[in-house]
């Protein structure tokens, strides 16, 4: 069952005491992660290709991301383009341009969320704030169960989710494969408008079938002569062929086991059996009883002193 945002909260200050207090662990509380674990993409999991050697960095896909996504442009670095230094509450999508030193090699780089096999951004929220889709494996944000902790930014290897500190009612702002405009058979913004195909959508099975493809037709032009995402940090379904190595282009070298598997077992594990929350919590509990019976004592005092009562 899913919690909404008000119903986690409200249990957290309730349930939990209440089960510390007990002495039991408690049942039903919103601290259980949910990682996929997968270690395949779902047969039917869309994606994205992007080929560095076609990208012209006209930023068309930028400006297209930011209009069918409706976010609200940064105006702060310019107040009649699109200017933005990297991914941010105010852009889904970037394109960076790497050069190398001595300006002899240049590429273009699109970032966004990689929509990875094994999410860390859904195995590090404890309240299912992320979500990967079983079926298409795009991984979707829940403002109704999300409580802004921001762990799902800290856990994403590609820096990719980004807090919005501006308003009342902030939001987790990532690409999500723009689900509803595939969901109304409709191209993602940024391919729609490509004018060199450099990124394209389609299902992961076909598009990485199409990237090998590329890198066995031409071989050595490709950076390592491989795709990257095909099995990095568990494997992503935004794929990426470029000519430039891939961690010049900011892309982190993973290996091949996914973050999830790598460095949060043990946090999946605290979160599945509550351990850490309810920890959390009981040392709250700990805290507020230890400072109450000292108030108590002291009043107790006072009364003695005084002869008055005084009131909590
Ligand atoms: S790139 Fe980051 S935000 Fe996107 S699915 Fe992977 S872990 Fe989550
Ligand atoms: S898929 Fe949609 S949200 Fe993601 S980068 Fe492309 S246009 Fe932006
Ligand atoms: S629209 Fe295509 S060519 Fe232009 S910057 Fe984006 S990916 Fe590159």
């Amino acid at each position: 069952m899913e919690l909404t945002r008000r119903e986690a909260l409200h249990k957290i200050a309730t349930g939990t005491a209440t089960a510390v207090a007990v002495g039991s662990v408690a049942v039903g509380l919103p601290g259980q992660a949910e990682a996929s674990g997968l270690k395949h993409a779902p047969p039917q999991a869309l994606g994205l290709l992007y080929d560095s050697t076609k990208c012209i960095g006209c930023q068309s896909c930028v400006v297209a991301c930011a209009e069918v996504n409706k976010v609200s442009p940064d105006t702060a670095m310019s107040p009649v383009h699109y200017v933005n230094q990297d991914l941010s509450s105010f852009t889904k999508n970037i394109i960076k341009l790497y050069k190398s030193p001595d300006n002899s090699i240049y590429s273009y780089v699109k970032q966004q969320c990689m929509h990875c096999v094994d999410p860390a951004c859904v195995a590090g929220c404890m309240f299912k704030g992320l979500k990967k889709d079983a079926v298409t494996g795009v991984v979707t944000w829940n403002g109704d169960l999300c409580v802004g902790c921001r762990y799902c930014e800290i856990a994403c290897p590609y820096h990719v989710p980004k807090f919005q500190w501006i308003g009342f009612n902030p939001k987790i702002v990532k690409c999500e494969l723009c689900n509803d405009r595939v969901s109304a058979g409709q191209q993602p913004g940024c391919t729609s408008v490509c004018p060199t195909h450099a990124v394209v959508f389609g299902k992961r099975e076909d598009l990485l079938k199409e990237a090998k493809s590329r890198v066995k037709t031409h071989p050595g032009k490709y950076a390592d002569d491989k795709v990257f995402g095909e099995a990095d940090g568990g494997g992503t379904q935004v794929l990426m062929l470029s000519h430039v190595n891939y961690d010049k282009l900011g892309m982190p070298r993973l290996g091949d086991e996914s973050v999830p598997e790598k460095y949060l077992k043990w946090q999946k594990r605290l979160y599945s059996y509550l351990v850490f929350p309810v920890f959390l919590y009981g040392s709250i509990v700990a805290v507020v009883r230890k400072n109450w019976k000292h108030h108590e004592h002291e009043m107790a005092e006072e009364e003695k002193k005084t002869g008055l009562r005084a009131q909590l």
